[in-house]
């Protein structure tokens, strides 16, 4: 998942990109409202981190913009602001929770999650697909109790957002962009994600044929549950 660090407390911003980096987020970072705008109107994130009080705008405006250009992104408000007001306007804007500051790291992943499942429907953590059991929470995939561990990070990345997205074909440059954080060229993009769901099936199909993992064809990938 990629997610837009908007901050302009420096340090806190770094931070949250070293703890969100080590939790396998792909993060990008901006100190201000130009550049969260800018970011905002060409990249698509799954996540932004939003702190209201920035030095060039006011985050709430920011909000809106986000809710044009990014409207599948969930948004979590980083408030120092004590006014309740900010915050109901802020969820009236369609953020999709707050956090007040200060906050601990793992208050913040835990929120994340919660919003994440709550948004994809989640019930569970664990997920059945085919003869295999995929636990979100601890990033692991197993057959008949066994893991499999030839699955790199990555590889995990691309199933657990495919799983998100169930039923609907994601594109390479979806997939690229989500996953590694930036879209490059259509060529290069299809080759790399090709490999690695070639890679996925071959090390599944070891244990049971992943039938679940459906290539469609011309647009992309699915997972169908
Ligand atoms: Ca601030």
């Amino acid at each position: 998942m990629n997610v837009l660090i908007v901050e302009d407390e420096v340090s806190l911003a770094r931070e949250l990109e070293i703890f969100l980096n080590g939790a396998n987020y792909i993060c990008e970072t901006s100190h201000n409202g130009k550049s969260a705008s800018e970011k905002i109107a060409v990249n698509l994130y799954d996540f932004i981190l939003l702190d209201l009080g920035l030095p060039d705008c006011d985050g709430l405006d920011l909000l809106k913009k986000i809710k044009t250009h990014n409207a599948e992104a969930a948004c979590l408000i980083l408030t120092a602001r004590t006014e309740v007001n900010d915050r109901i306007k802020g969820l009236d804007l369609g953020a999709d929770d707050y956090l007040p500051k200060p906050f601990s790291m793992l208050e913040l992943q835990s929120r994340m999650q919660a919003i994440t499942r709550r948004k994809f429907g989640l019930k569970h953590t664990i997920i059945n697909l085919g003869e295999f059991v995929i636990d979100m929470n601890e990033r692991s995939i197993t057959h008949n109790g066994n893991t499999v561990s030839a699955i790199t990070k990555k590889e995990y990345d691309l199933i657990a957002y495919l799983i998100l997205h169930k039923n609907r074909t994601l594109t390479r440059p979806q997939l690229s962009e989500h996953i590694w954080g930036s879209v490059v060229n259509d060529d290069y993009d299809s080759n790399y994600i090709d490999v690695h769901i070639k890679n996925i099936r071959k090390k599944l199909s070891v244990y049971a044929q992943p039938e679940w993992l459906e290539t469609v064809r011309g647009l992309g990938y699915k997972i169908k549950m």
